[in-house]
């Protein structure tokens, strides 16, 4: 049987916030920009949403409806981090995962039923495993499609969790209103009420043909997801195969004197990435982009393999001691490749790995730029490009 769990974070920025600033704990909060007139609401706590404000809204209509509201500028790179955490707690359940957004991802279950034996029961205890872990409430659906299992989720907001039984399913959707299924947006709303079909119970009733017929694919697979038949093939994660960060230098170098305090903020980077993904690099490499935009790169071996900045960091400088000959550099990324996950390979702890350790729990507890190496750039670049898929760069 299939078996989905559909994980959503309960109002994800607005309790990141509340978790980073205890003082806002309990009280109506806004995550928005700072333009009163052109900034939106990009998340609101569940104490501002008593008051109707939403996510999407006009931070000035947010802020009529609810004037003692507290607005905080969103903090991007804290979002990313508690994001990756979650999604490191979603792939160990299986690596039959589909991440769907920053705050929201859906395990496919239907091939690891036997290894759970009680997978309801199992999934259940991981939820709350999961907000002890995280520190911020997540919501769990869980039902036969893709679709039920993330309209249970919905109806399992804030901090819950819903399973909706195989043979419960169909009352269950009945329970929602057409705009509330995902997929039915405003163009398919009117289109089908244009054929008769106010509720979703007038959906269900339709043929399988008729909706393709009149839908397309998109329809077809909205109506057998609806009756908990769900043929999407699963995506499984992947991790990362390499961490890499490069950016563009605000004025052109010449010497790799003037490209050490850069290289350090980008190994540092790179090493703090690996070691929050539990990870272990094989290989460092360099790349230099010269200002008539020529290219060059070269890589150097990391052995042990390591997580550690000054490590990096040695194999980057003296790889810029080569490739630099005189001519004005404007782009510089460091990338450490062949990456070994914790779980893959066992090794011993090199000692300046638990250097590292306590400097990642330095970081943890009062941000990045709490402590820094010695000639560190002191400010990440305007505009630090995260390149997801090294592998196009390297
Ligand atoms: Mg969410």
């Amino acid at each position: 049987m299939k078996l989905f769990a559909h994980f959503d974070i309960d109002a994800f920025y607005a309790q990141v916030e509340q978790l980073k600033n205890p003082q806002l704990r309990g009280k109506p909060l806004i995550v928005g920009g700072n333009s009163l007139r052109r900034s939106v609401v990009a998340s609101a706590s569940y104490e501002a949403r008593v008051y109707g404000v939403k996510s999407g809204m006009p931070l000035f209509q947010a802020l009529r409806l609810c004037p003692r509201c507290i607005v905080v500028p969103p903090d991007f790179p804290l979002y990313e981090r508690s994001s990756r955490k979650f999604y490191q707690l979603l792939y160990s359940i299986s690596p039959d995962l589909e991440i769907l957004s920053q705050d929201e991802g859906v395990v496919d279950l239907s091939r690891c039923n036997l290894l759970y034996g009680d997978p309801i029961g199992t999934l259940r205890r991981k939820r709350r495993a999961m907000v002890k872990e995280l520190g911020i409430t997540v919501s769990l659906g869980m039902a036969s499609s893709r679709l039920t299992a993330k309209l249970a989720a919905s109806r399992a907001k804030p901090n819950g969790f819903l399973y909706i039984p195989r043979d419960k399913e169909l009352e269950f959707l009945k329970t929602f209103s057409l705009e509330d299924i995902p997929g039915i947006g405003k163009k398919t709303l009117a289109l089908l009420k244009n054929l008769g079909v106010n509720s979703v119970s007038d959906l269900l009733s339709f043929s399988k043909d008729k909706m393709k017929e009149t839908l397309g694919k998109k329809g077809e697979n909205l109506l057998l997801q609806l009756h908990g038949l769900d043929f999407s093939p699963g995506i499984a994660y992947e991790r990362p195969k390499s961490v890499s960060r490069g950016y563009t230098l605000e004025k052109d170098i010449h010497t790799p004197e003037e490209a050490r305090p850069h290289l350090l903020y980008l190994s540092d980077s790179v090493a703090m990435r690996l070691r929050e993904e539990g990870a272990r690099s094989e290989r460092v490499c360099l790349r230099i982009r010269r200002a008539d935009f020529s290219e060059s790169q070269k890589c150097l071996p990391l052995s042990p393999p390591g997580n550690d900045t000054l490590r990096i960091y040695q194999r980057a400088l003296s790889m810029a001691r080569s490739l630099m000959t005189g001519q004005p550099v404007r782009l510089l990324a460091v990338e450490a490749s062949s990456i070994i996950y914790a779980d893959q390979k066992l090794l011993f702890t090199p000692p300046e790995e638990r250097i590292m350790e306590a400097v990642e729990r330095i970081r943890k507890k009062f941000g990045f730029s709490s402590i820094r190496f010695l000639g560190e750039k002191r400010e990440g670049p305007q505009g630090v490009h995260v390149f997801r898929n090294a592998r196009k760069l390297f």
